[in-house]
């Protein structure tokens, strides 16, 4: 055991030194002790298991780049492999750390984790500081504004941190003093591991990297296009351009590779000097869905589920999981759906309205499968993936929470043709149709054979015949969803408490 204490900053999804307030706590409380410092990561043998080869290659490349951040302030990254709830304890008590730090996560996985860990702290004197520092807002205050109920629509939910003060950024300015290195700083053992470590490709030229500096360049990138960030308006970007249309901010966001605050204070900064789009279609009102999301997430028990969630409204879904696994290998015979899919799983980001056409299609639109099974593919295969956004957006896309509009469908047809003719994001993820005529390309089944032959593809046999025959399909939907109102309506007036 150290005879000097440590302090211990734990990182999780607030992987930067960038306004990383419970980061700042834990140098300067180091400092003031004159403790060491141990920054730390824990990869649990599980999620080497759990997630797939984009979202684990991008954690990893953020976690090479945190500690490379780290040691320009004259300290280091420590990796710890092993089960939290077993390690962490051994650690704490090995290091004698009388000071642990963290940011406020409120994913169910992490709640988890503080209660083993909170209650070993408090039997063993350890004193612990969370930070919210994820969101914009503390959930909890808005919460609070609101008498603990969730705003159940955007615009409540703008009128509650209207008058919110947003606070400025936290900078690290100083370098750690040399007292605050432990003897076993440059231990090797406590290295980040290399992607050909964990078996992944090394080699590959890879769209969206991992770290906070890509996160950080990426922001600024787009701030100094200040016409481009005045004028945006989400429902005129583009699905399927081959670039992406927005900023692709969100997996630098998601793993706190870039901070929520400092995108807010600069999209602020730039809107401050010209006129500018409003919320919700702005950049920044983009910014502020998170925020919805989160507040909603923050104050629905199983916000992730659809049985105990008081939000969600209760549909039958079926249960096909041929139908289930055609949507997620892109297989389903509807060419725009399936290069959406291909894409998710070759890059693992898509456009927004490109979740909305594949999330519509799985659930209340075609296939009839249950949001929850898609939000389980999104874990899987988003870089972006996060527990509150992606429930709650598939509980709005499948019409289950927050938006009501079943009836408005998305065509698999029509809805791409609009911003892509000629088909040609189709032609780049689905190759198998790459010299089909543009006539054809989001309806290939209607080609004649003559032209199949031609494209040297036959429906059928080199690309999937339609799972489903969506004119028929959706219709036979929106009656099982009309019903499935009708009978959630009739349950709340029965748990209505009566007047008389
Ligand atoms: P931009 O348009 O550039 O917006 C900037 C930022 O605003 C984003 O980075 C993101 O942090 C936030 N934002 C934008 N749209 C939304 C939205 N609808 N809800 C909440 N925040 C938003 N986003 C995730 O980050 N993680 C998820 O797991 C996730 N799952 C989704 C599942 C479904 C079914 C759907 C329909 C949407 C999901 N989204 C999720 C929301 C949204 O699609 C992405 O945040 C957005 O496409 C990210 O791209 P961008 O960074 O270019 O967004």
């Amino acid at each position: 055991m150290s005879v000097l204490g440590s302090v211990v900053h734990w990182f999780r999804l607030d992987l930067r030194v960038h306004d990383n307030l419970a980061l700042r706590n834990a140098i300067n409380e180091a400092e003031n002790r004159k403790n060491f410092l141990r920054p730390i990561y824990i990869i649990e043998p599980d999620i080497l298991k759990q997630i797939r080869g984009n979202r684990l290659r991008f954690l990893i490349q953020s976690l090479h780049d945190l500690d490379a951040n780290l040691r320009k302030l004259n300290t280091r990254l420590y990796i710890v492999r092993g089960k939290t709830s077993e390690c962490l304890p051994e650690l704490l008590k090995k290091w004698n750390v009388k000071y642990l730090t963290l940011q406020v996560d409120i994913d169910p996985f992490y709640i988890k984790q503080d209660e083993v860990i909170e209650n070993f702290c408090d039997k063993n004197d350890i004193f612990v500081v969370k930070r919210v520092q994820h969101t914009v807002y503390n959930p909890q205050t808005v919460l609070k504004k609101n008498n603990g109920n969730v705003p159940l629509t955007y615009q409540k939910f703008l009128s509650l941190v209207n008058d919110i003060q947003v606070k400025e950024c936290i900078e690290i300015k100083k370098e750690i003093s040399e007292d605050c290195k432990s003897s076993d700083f440059n231990s090797k053992s406590y290295d980040v591991p290399s992607l050909t470590e964990i078996e992944l490709d090394e080699s590959s030229d890879f769209k969206y990297p991992g770290g906070e500096s890509e996160g950080l360049k990426r922001l600024l990138t787009y701030m100094a296009k200040k016409q481009w960030v005045c004028s945006f308006e989400k429902p005129n970007t583009s699905p399927n351009s081959i670039e992406p249309s927005t900023t692709v901010l969100s997996p630098y966001i998601s793993h706190g590779c870039l901070s929520a605050r400092l995108f807010y204070h600069k999209l602020k900064q730039v809107e401050s000097e010209m006129r500018h789009s409003e919320p919700p279609v702005s950049l920044l009102g983009q910014l502020m869905w998170r925020e919805f999301y989160y507040t909603a997430g923050t104050g629905t028990e199983n916000f992730d589920r659809m049985v105990g969630n008081s939000l969600c409204t209760q549909i039958p879904w079926g249960n096909n999981k041929d139908h289930l696994k055609a949507w997620s290998e892109g297989k389903t015979g509807y060419p725009f759906v399936d290069a959406i899919m291909r894409q998710l799983t070759q890059e693992g980001w898509i456009h927004h309205l490109a979740r909305h056409m594949v999330a519509c299609f799985l659930t209340r639109g075609d296939l009839w499968v249950s949001w929850e099974e898609g939000a389980k593919v999104f874990e899987d295969l988003l870089l972006d993936y996060d527990w509150s956004l992606n429930a709650g957006n598939w509980m709005w896309l499948s019409a289950s929470a927050f938006f009501y509009k079943y009836f408005r469908v998305y065509s698999p047809v029509a809805f791409g043709k609009k911003t892509d003719k000629d088909g040609l994001y189709i032609k780049k993820y689905v190759p198998e149709l790459k010299k089909f005529p543009s006539e054809y390309i989001y309806e290939p089944w209607k080609a004649p054979q003559s032209v199949q032959r031609a494209a040297g593809c036959i429906i059928g046999e080199n690309y999937p015949k339609r799972i489903v025959d969506h004119d028929k399909v959706h219709k036979e939907n929106m009656k099982k969803m009309s019903e499935a109102y009708k009978i959630n309506k009739e349950k709340k007036a029965l748990k209505r408490p009566r007047s008389d």
